[in-house]
């Protein structure tokens, strides 16, 4: 095979049309940090994504109401973003009058971007592990494929995914295991892939907390948010 044909075949030159593979990150990102950069920027690497959106959570039903205001964690999320251009906010959530759940936007994508397009839903290990509880969870695998990262904490007993998954999930999954990123180029939804980042054990409940008790926060989010956070008055 010509050295240009073998290069046509790997993940990033995958990833260059404007029909690869979409990674989307849900989240409340209250506020936005360094382990959801990774995770994306992570995810767009390992699985030959086009590009990670980034969809900030109006009001997200799993959990209380968020600290900052939907305004705010948009606003964060973007200035997050600035300069990678494989990176994108979609504020479809924020401006929605819905609750938001994963179910309703990736309908919305769907419509938007048609049923050929394959999707990924990137999900850390600690989300995907709830997933049972979320509203429709089920069809969130007719919609989507299902990217699994690893978090620090979330390894129950020392086992790795797949072994720490419910009964329930486990039964959902069957069947959908894959290991090779190549896989969710060629169907639009369906498949369940773990993947290994950067092990970054940063969460945003642990940066209110730094801000509330008056410590510093820098190095674990971009500067620009922390000069937001600053700027606004947040999490104080
Ligand atoms: P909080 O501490 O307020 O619960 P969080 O830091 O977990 O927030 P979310 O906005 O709830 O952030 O997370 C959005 C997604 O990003 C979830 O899928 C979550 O698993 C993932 N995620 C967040 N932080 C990390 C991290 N450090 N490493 C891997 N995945 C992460």
């Amino acid at each position: 095979m010509p050295p240009e044909s073998r290069l046509a075949t790997t993940a990033g030159a995958r990833a260059k049309g404007p029909l690869g593979p979409l990674g989307l990150l849900g989240g409340t990102f209250d506020p936005i940090h360094l382990g959801h950069l990774r995770l994306a920027e992570e995810a767009r690497e390992a699985l030959g994504l086009a590009a990670v959106r980034l969809i900030p959570a109006g009001q997200p039903p799993h959990r209380g109401a968020p600290r900052s205001s939907a305004e705010h964690r948009l606003a964060m999320a973007r200035l997050a973003i600035a300069g990678n251009a494989a990176l994108e906010v979609d504020d479809g959530e924020v401006r929605s009058s819905d609750k938001s759940y994963t179910v309703l936007t990736l309908e919305r994508l769907r419509a938007e971007l048609g049923p050929a397009r394959p999707l990924v839903l990137i999900l850390g290990a600690d989300a995907f592990e709830g997933l049972p509880g979320w509203h429709r969870w089920q069809e969130l695998f007719e919609l989507a494929h299902i990217a699994v990262a690893n978090r620090p904490g979330y390894a129950p007993h020392g086992r790795r995914w797949p072994a720490t998954l419910s009964p329930e999930l486990a039964a959902a999954c069957h069947g959908r295991h894959r290991n090779d990123p190549a896989d969710l180029a060629t169907t639009p939804a369906g498949c369940v892939l773990p993947f290994d980042m950067t092990p970054l054990a940063i969460s945003a409940s642990l940066i209110r907390d730094l801000v509330r008790n008056g410590h510093s926060v820098r190095y674990l989010l971009p500067d620009s948010v922390l000069d937001y956070i600053a700027a606004h008055h947040l999490y104080g």
